[in-house]
């Protein structure tokens, strides 16, 4: 198995949140980062050792971060597939592989990828030519049911690009709408709740997992993540089966996270495979011995993977812009809290629902983290000043 040591140059496609704590990860091991964003002191720009300014198609830049990095990663899904391939067509390893982005990037092709593979979906219809709503998922026609959401299948994130529509009629009013964009439509789900599991696969096929996440979403953003889920552990035992089984038929090498919905009967169904690390494993920095940023460094790099060993149960909350001021005040409130731990992303336009930062709460029980974290939430607040 090649390794690459400290001292190698770890190149990460995008400049995000998700690349600045690869990167705040990946320092104190002695790697140097260079990132590829369009945007000039990306989040994780200000911390790399170095940041291509470029568009992610510019296969020019690809080139120049080809030649500049020994190994490579993405922290944003929707990289350009065709720079992806060339960066690999240079000799660079990019974990994980233009392959796995090529379905990972698509949800038709991801849903389909996981029914291929055994696993539950929502019941979900692809729409064809000329709004054309053709069977697909096992759902027949006059199986599947309304409400439905109607996803764009490429470029959709955080809820962005979905419509909830009542019957087909308002479906081909959107889809008419839209010419050119290809769509999929899934049943509702009406779970009981939302879990997540992130893991990791080493480049000789160690896999390790961290403990599963209960998350809520508002407006399809995600709010907060309790640590560990409440749930059976004959659900989380099936949610690591799944992780594992994704994995392994990608021959995937990197961290990864499955977003799943549980239903009444304690059946899970996948929403989502993020084929990086998760902001609903953000709470495994300040929660875990090893969190899933120290992991990617050690799958990208062929080390030996490490056991996360979860210290404290927690509740993680995004911090999100709302459009009334770039300011946030009430950090330093936030801050006078025990066992309260708070990230910035180091962004300076505070757009409404942009991901701005984030807290993690420990506390003695899930619901004791919970509960402070949202009594405490309330004391930060965007201003002009
Ligand atoms: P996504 O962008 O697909 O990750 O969706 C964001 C959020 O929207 C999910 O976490 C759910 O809360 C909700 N959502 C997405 N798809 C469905 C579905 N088929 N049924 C019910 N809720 C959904």
């Amino acid at each position: 198995m090649k390794s690459f040591l400290p001292g190698s140059t770890i190149g990460i496609l995008g400049g995000g949140q998700l690349g600045r704590m690869l990167a705040i990860a990946a320092k104190p091991m002695g790697y140097k980062i260079l990132t590829l964003d369009p945007a000039e002191n990306s989040p994780c720009g200000q911390v790399a050792d170095w940041q291509i300014v470029a568009k992610f198609s510019d296969l020019t830049a690809a080139l120049q971060f080809a030649k500049k990095c020994d190994v490579a990663t993405i922290e944003f899904e929707n990289v350009d597939a065709k720079a992806v391939e060339l960066i690999e067509k240079q000799g660079i390893l990019v974990r994980p592989s233009s392959a796995v982005l090529h379905v990972t990037q698509n949800r038709l092709r991801q849903k389909e990828f996981l029914r291929g593979i055994g696993i539950g979906t929502a019941n979900f219809r692809k729409i064809g030519k000329g709004s054309k709503i053709e069977s697909s998922g096992g759902a027949k026609k006059a199986d599947f049911k309304y409400p439905a959401i109607l996803k764009t299948s490429s470029l959709g994130y955080d809820g962005k690009g979905q419509w909830i529509c009542k019957n087909e009629g308002e479906v081909k009013k959107i889809v008419l709408k839209n010419p050119g964009m290809e769509f999929i439509l899934e049943e509702k789900v009406n779970f009981a709740r939302e879990i997540s599991i992130v893991g990791a696969r080493g480049a000789d096929g160690e896999f390790v997992t961290y403990p599963v996440g209960e998350n809520v979403h508002k407006n399809g953003i995600l709010d907060t993540t309790v640590v560990p889920a409440g749930i059976d552990l004959k659900v989380a035992t099936e949610a690591e089966k799944i992780i594992k089984k994704i994995a392994l038929k990608f021959d995937y090498v990197g961290v990864l996270c499955i977003e799943m919905f549980l239903l009444n009967d304690g059946k899970l169904l996948v929403n989502e495979i993020a084929p990086r690390t998760h902001n609903s494993g953000h709470y495994s920095i300040d929660a875990c011995e090893f969190s899933q940023f120290e992991q990617q460094v050690r799958a990208v790099c062929g080390l030996k993977l490490e056991e996360p060993d979860l210290q404290s149960t927690c509740c993680m909350v995004n911090i999100l812009g709302d459009g009334s001021g770039n300011v946030l005040k009430g950090s330093e409130k936030l801050l006078q809290e025990k066992n309260v731990f708070l990230h910035l992303y180091g962004k300076t336009d505070a757009r409404k629902a942009r991901k701005m930062g984030h807290f993690t709460v420990l506390a003695k029980t899930p619901k004791a983290a919970f509960e402070k974290a949202n009594k405490i939430r309330k004391y930060l607040k965007w201003a002009k000043k």
